[in-house]
């Protein structure tokens, strides 16, 4: 089908209603602007790119707590795009020496059985999963020179703070492991997908026509991923981690919109273990809130593509290649 056909069919399926959607996933916001899915919408309906790239959403002053505990002489273990976020100043960890960037947390652990190290963990329920399965495994092998600098987030809260959004495309990899019924807290229509073009176009059509006949039951349109009910990934977040209030990057604070290190892994916790202080967030030109509320596109931002670029990023948007500003700026949306 052409792309003439698609909008055709949006637009019939809409009935012609003025809608905002939004994706909440880091790697649909990439492959959404990666294949030219929005140029497939015929001009009543609008795509957004939510909060949902994990580094995009983490505080600033994360980046600031690490820098102390490189400070105090611990080696720090960092996901590869978190160290290129600029923190207050300006400072980025990939230019520290004492930093590794890690592609999978449970690399913290080898470092762990030389020196002392710290594990920044940032992201939302997948990543969660990921560190609670470090937390347990550092507790069995009673390891004590490892701690985590922990800044996960709980995705569920942030959708009552999206009041302007008629619906949500859901993100596969979350609903992974929370299972579809995690989403039927949801007010609005949405459905999980999928991460190939031909999914998020599909998709994208069911949302649409659940909008359009709102119809707020969360649909599973990645069902041979996604299990109707969370999973053994999960029971391990819950066992390692505890919800709690949450700063977001660019959105605010979110109650309940975070996961702390739970009081049986606080030997782990490197806030504890360092006596990190609380620091405010810096002020800054970005408009990365904008932008993860979906109130402005990335290009409606003064600083896109001038001052703003993925080799020179302002905010965090930019960073990550599945920040919004960086997937509309790799494949040049306009
Ligand atoms: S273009 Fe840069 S400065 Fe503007 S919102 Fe995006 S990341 Fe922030």
């Amino acid at each position: 089908m052409n792309a003439a056909r698609y909008r055709e069919a949006f637009l019939r399926l809409s009935g012609g209603r003025k809608m905002r959607l939004m994706e909440v996933c880091g790697s649909h916001s990439m492959a959404i602007a990666k294949y030219g899915i929005r140029g497939l919408l015929p001009d009543n309906i609008s795509l957004l790119s939510g909060p949902g790239c994990p580094v995009c959403v983490s505080r600033a002053s994360l980046v600031a707590q690490a820098q102390m505990v490189l400070e105090k002489g611990a080696h720090l273990a960092v996901f590869g795009d978190l160290a290129r976020i600029p923190g207050p100043g300006g400072v980025r960890l990939d230019m520290q020496p004492g930093v590794t960037a890690v592609y999978s947390p449970d690399e913290a652990l080898k470092i762990a059985e030389e020196k002392e190290v710290v594990l920044t963990a940032v992201g939302f329920e997948p990543t969660t999963a990921a560190a609670a399965a470090v937390l347990l495994e550092a507790e069995e092998k009673g390891l004590t020179r490892f701690s985590m600098l922990c800044d996960c987030k709980n995705l569920f809260p942030v959708f009552p703070m999206l009041p302007e959004i008629d619906g949500f495309l859901l993100p596969g990899h979350v609903a992974a492991v929370t299972g579809r019924s995690a989403f039927d807290e949801l007010d609005r229509p949405g459905v999980i997908a999928g991460f190939g073009p031909e999914e998020i176009v599909l998709a994208l059509l069911h949302l649409v026509k659940k909008v359009a006949e709102n119809d707020c039951r969360a649909e599973n349109d990645y069902l041979q991923i996604v299990p109707e009910h969370p999973g053994s990934a999960m029971r391990m977040i819950e066992e390692c981690f505890t919800v709690c209030d949450s700063l977001w990057r660019g959105i605010g604070p979110v109650p309940q919109g975070g996961r702390r290190i739970s009081d049986r892994f606080a030997a782990f916790d490197a806030v504890k273990k360092y006596a990190l202080p609380d620091i405010p967030e810096p002020g800054t030109a970005c408009r990365c809130g904008a932008v993860l509320r979906g109130a402005i596109r990335p290009q409606d931002c003064p600083l896109y593509g001038k001052v703003c670029t993925p080799a020179h990023p302002e905010g965090a948007c930019m960073v990550s290649t599945e920040g919004a500003c960086a997937a509309a700026f790799a494949h040049q949306e306009i």
